[in-house]
């Protein structure tokens, strides 16, 4: 999900909405809740008028009133502070993870370009993210394409495994949707060779990739599993493969980038490609198309 916190009045606003159906004292003033919730993104907005709702319940009260707001708001603001306290060699992981993920989007062919990465945390628990704005619409991905992604998403792992030799929990996401990408490819768009043209699923996954996938799995044999764990395993060896060379052939511009994100913990998809010796990106009103940007944690 990717929202930008919102300002004062984005922030009123959101509240309107969410204190519909709650019942609030007159001496509630929203212009003066969303002044005192700066930093607020949409989701803590929506738990703060929950919290505060069941302050008043918890005191028999009939309506919402100011106190429960200021109550509820020091309660989430010491909630979001805690989080934000990290360590520095976390933060530095992190920095390198987002480094890994951009660097292979930026090198690798077809992959939409990276248009922001940061790693300051939004809302709860997503500690930083990479953005790609696509460039065009695209309905149908090629085999190159899809591993190409599977590289990006394993990128960050693997920035992390040549910078310290160990990983984290931090790729935890990023390795669900790469066995996801994998499996689909293998038993939906019949791109295994070992596996063949067969579409092993049936009709089970109402959409394209980012549907997850359902717990059950297609009828098959168990030889046919035991080939298609072995395939998911290729297939995401090679995806790490290419992110390892590319992130060890451009190891100094990686740490060059990932020392610069720790200062200024947001980067321009434009500062990055010139670190990478790229042509900057045409301008975004000449060629972004509509399209959901994609983010990575
Ligand atoms: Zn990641």
């Amino acid at each position: 999900m990717l929202v930008d916190k919102p300002d004062v009045k984005g922030r009123e606003d959101i509240l309107k909405i969410h204190v519909k159906g709650v019942k609030l004292s007159p001496e509630v003033d929203l212009r003066v809740v969303a002044a005192r919730t700066a930093g607020f993104a949409g989701a803590d907005l929506a738990n703060l008028v929950n919290e505060a709702a069941l302050l008043a319940a918890r005191n028999d009260k009939t309506e919402v009133g100011p106190q429960e707001f200021e109550a509820a708001i020091e309660r989430l603001v010491a909630g979001l502070e805690r989080k934000r306290v990290m360590s520095d060699k976390d933060r530095e992981t992190i920095a390198y993870h987002e480094t890994g993920h951009a660097v292979v989007a930026s090198v690798i062919e077809g992959q939409y370009p990276v248009h922001k990465i940061s790693i300051v945390g939004r809302g709860f628990g997503v500690l930083g993210y990479t953005l790609h704005l696509p460039t065009e619409e695209r309905y149908l991905s090629t085999r190159r394409q899809l591993m190409g992604e599977l590289a990006v998403l394993l990128g960050g792992r693997t920035a992390e495994e040549i910078k310290y030799g160990e990983v984290t929990t931090g790729a935890q996401n990023d390795l669900l949707r790469a066995t996801d990408i994998a499996r689909a490819m293998i038993c939906e768009y019949g791109m295994s060779e070992a596996l063949g043209l067969i579409n092993y699923e049936g009709n089970k996954r109402p959409k394209f990739l980012d549907v997850p996938m359902p717990l059950e799995r297609g009828v098959y044999s168990e030889e046919t599993a035991v080939k298609i764990d072995s395939e998911i395993r290729r297939i995401i060896t090679e995806a790490h493969d290419m992110a390892t060379r590319i992130l060890t052939e451009r190891r100094e511009q990686v740490d060059t980038i990932a020392k610069r994100l720790l200062s200024v913990e947001v980067m321009e998809g434009d500062e990055l490609r010139n670190i990478l010796g790229l042509p900057p990106l045409p301008k975004p009103e000449d060629k972004v198309a509509e399209g959901t940007p994609e983010v990575r944690q």
